[in-house]
């Protein structure tokens, strides 16, 4: 019988054999995508359990869908629906013009309090790339999902917001800078809080994932109290909580002072020859010349939400674009999970059935991973993988490929699941 997915006060799940998973089907593209990606994800449940486990798929409403049906962008049953069911996928959504609602996306993340935007990036084989080596990109991001400039605090040029806010500057702060007229103002809300409970996640995942290094990435040098503070608490928690479990380049930096750089050099070598995470950090403009040229340093990104915007982005054209980047906001203390595509409705493209649904897959793929159920992610990467190597692809990769065949988006589902007929068990 269908049941709920339900997670203990750790964050930890507990899945059913056949739990029930809400999905908002998305805007524009979506529905073309999602009717692909759904054949996908259960026919991949099929190969690896052979029916002993299989999802309830439970449609909420979400987006133009919503409004049109019952006026309402984002209905507050259906953030009761993801919150009661724990873990839940979505498709892209039209972002309303007007009326209060800044991004459906962020009153999402802000309703469950899913502060971790996660985006795994690495280069699937035969994906077109602008760079030499897409193999060497194989990253994690742990993006700071409810703070920053993105918390929307903002005020206009001109407003009495902003000139009261700029008479306590000045006067009550003694603010010496130059405040021109039309001025407008944008508040920057980083917390230890916020900052801790997200590099938490990102050293976790490094850490159950045996994997080398986790890089803060921030502007620190220029915002000190803001991005230097995550830094700093970054590394604070890093030492305090994982003691035996990382090293960390202010360790290396406290040993060079102290017993010079080579004792400093030695004991990084014996911490990385011990498996321990590496713990560093990057300036972000700095970053974003090393995922060009030195992507191998680098395995688990955690940064705050600005800058995680734009690395995502660059780092996700690097691998292949949107069509096939995927993503997930989490919240590893509630458990609470949703999936989703990174890119948007592409509303030019609606119900033409000929774009590249791997974002969604991908996005499942992570899903699967999140539920426990990797048999089924290895189903789906493997099949995914073939059709690629095969040249049998959707437009976005078709006007990239010499000698690709081109696929409609359902016709790349059919070779997907035409592709786990053979898999080994
Ligand atoms: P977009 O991602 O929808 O489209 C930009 C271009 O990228 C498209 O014209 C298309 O050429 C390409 N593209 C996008 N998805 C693709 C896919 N699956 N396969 C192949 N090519 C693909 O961005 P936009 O035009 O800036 O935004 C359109 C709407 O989507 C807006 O309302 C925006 O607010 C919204 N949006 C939603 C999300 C989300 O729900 N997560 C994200 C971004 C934008």
């Amino acid at each position: 019988m269908a049941d709920r997915i339900t997670s203990n006060e750790k964050g930890q799940l507990s899945v059913p054999a056949v739990p029930i998973i809400p999905f908002i089907i998305g805007d524009g593209i979506g529905p073309d995508i999602w009717k692909a990606s759904v054949r996908v994800f259960d026919h991949a449940i099929e190969k690896a359990y052979v029916g002993k486990r299989r999802v309830e798929w439970k449609e909420i409403l979400a987006g133009q869908k919503a409004y049109d049906t019952i006026g309402e962008w984002l209905p507050d049953e259906s953030i009761s629906a993801m919150r009661n069911y724990v873990v839940s996928i979505k498709g892209p959504l039209t972002t309303p013009v007007g009326g209060g609602i800044r991004s459906l996306n962020v009153a999402i993340r802000q309703a469950l309090d899913l502060y971790v935007c996660q985006r795994p990036l690495s280069w699937i084989k035969g994906v077109p790339s602008p760079v030499k080596h897409p193999g060497d990109v194989d990253m994690i991001i742990f993006r700071e999902n409810t703070e920053d400039i993105y918390a929307g605090i903002e005020f206009e040029a001109g407003s009495e917001a902003v000139k009261k806010l700029t008479s306590i500057l000045m006067d009550t702060f003694a603010i010496d800078y130059p405040f021109k007229k039309e001025t407008a103002i944008g508040i920057k809300p980083v917390s230890k809080a916020g900052s801790v409970r997200l590099i938490r996640a990102a050293i976790e995942y490094a850490i159950q994932h045996g994997l080398p290094s986790v890089s803060l990435v921030h502007k620190g040098n220029i915002m000190k109290y803001t991005e230097g503070a995550f830094k700093n608490w970054g590394y604070e928690l890093a030492e305090e909580v994982y003691p035996d479990k990382v090293f960390t380049w202010n360790q290396w930096e406290k040993l060079k002072v102290e017993a010079g750089e080579s004792a400093a050099n030695d004991a990084l070598k014996a911490a990385e020859e011990e498996g321990r995470v590496i713990i560093k950090d990057v300036i972000a403009d700095n970053f974003l010349q090393q995922i060009l040229l030195n992507p191998k340093d680098y395995a688990v990104i955690a940064t705050l939400n600005l800058n995680g915007d734009y690395i995502s982005d660059a780092l996700a054209a690097i691998v292949g674009g949107i069509g096939i980047a995927p993503g997930a906001n989490i919240n590893y203390s509630t458990g609470h999970a949703v999936f989703e595509a990174t890119h948007g409705t592409a509303p030019r493209f609606a119900d033409t059935d000929t774009m590249n649904p791997s974002s969604v897959i991908l996005s499942g793929v992570m899903m699967f991973d999140y539920l426990g159920w990797r048999e089924v992610s290895e189903v789906i990467k493997t099949a995914l993988r073939k059709t690629i190597n095969e040249k049998r692809v959707t437009v976005d990769f078709f006007n990239q490929m010499s000698d690709a065949t081109l696929l409609k988006t359902s016709e790349f589902a059919d070779a997907i699941i035409g592709n786990m007929a053979h898999q080994q068990k």
